[in-house]
């Protein structure tokens, strides 16, 4: 069925912003940002043993590290992959196409979490989602917190409930200019638990856009643990590794080709 909206305002490719074809009008993306689409995911899973998990440390003293599923790699800069293309709109316009595009990954990639804790007899009312909340400042430069509506969208697709847990203190940084560490008490500091009672018991659903060093998810994580959440589950749309990362893991890959060369 064709919209009355159609005619005027033909839906476009939330990617590459081409018009779309009337048997695509209900998709998010072209039929060939769609191919680039699930290739990017496909490999990220091959290269993943089928489950791209990133290891982040735990906020808990001695805690074992936690493990955060996401879907594909985010290259920062490369507008034109459909996959960092989709995670920029998300941010700059958090239109509702692309909202629940995005809820959509986000439910499939914690599908087997929810069938676990619906097997383990948990009724939904166990279970809510929360979001890590977008910093004051780019609030009010955008006007929207476009993770809330990420887990809006989430919540009505897995009749679990959304509900604004953290809070994000005035003087955030942006924690991308920080290094490891500084990000690490830069995101202890900068988030707090708002909810209006404790967790007692609660499963939590932590959802967030890209997982850099885990440092966000991580003291979130821990925040909830401390207001009283059982268990909760991260999960990231995406993950983006660091230069800083990538160089450091050259340099270990140079040492250990010299350690074998002098062998
Ligand atoms: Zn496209």
């Amino acid at each position: 069925m064709i919209k009355l909206a159609h005619l005027f305002f033909p839906p476009k490719c939330i990617a590459c912003g081409e018009l779309l074809p009337r048997e695509l009008f209900s998709r998010s993306f072209c039929a060939e940002c769609a191919e680039k689409w699930e290739l990017a995911k496909k490999s990220c899973r091959a290269q993943n043993n089928g489950r791209p998990v990133k290891e982040i440390e735990s906020f808990d003293e001695g805690g074992a590290p936690e493990l955060v599923p996401y879907s594909f790699i985010y290259t920062p800069g490369k507008r034109k992959n459909p996959e960092n293309a989709l995670i920029l709109r998300l941010k700059d316009f958090g239109d509702k196409r692309c909202v629940s595009r995005v809820a959509t990954e986000i439910s499939e990639i914690i599908a087997e979490d929810i069938a676990v804790i619906t097997k383990n007899g948990a009724r939904h009312g166990d279970a809510l989602i929360t979001w890590i909340p977008r910093r004051r400042t780019s609030v009010k430069r955008f006007g929207f917190d476009h993770m809330e509506r990420v887990a809006m969208a989430l919540s009505k697709k897995l009749a679990i409930p959304a509900v604004p847990l953290l809070k994000r203190r005035a003087f955030a940084h942006e924690q991308k200019h920080l290094g490891g560490k500084e990000r690490r008490i830069n995101a202890e500091r900068s988030m707090m638990f708002a909810g209006r009672t404790p967790l007692n018991g609660k499963i939590v659903l932590l959802v967030d856009d890209i997982v850099t060093t885990g440092a966000s998810l991580g003291a979130a994580s821990k925040l909830l643990r401390d207001a009283g959440a059982d268990r909760v589950i991260p999960v990231a749309l995406s993950a983006t590794e660091r230069p800083i990362d990538a160089g450091k893991r050259r340099i270990e890959d140079n040492f250990n080709i010299i350690k074998k060369n002098n062998r």
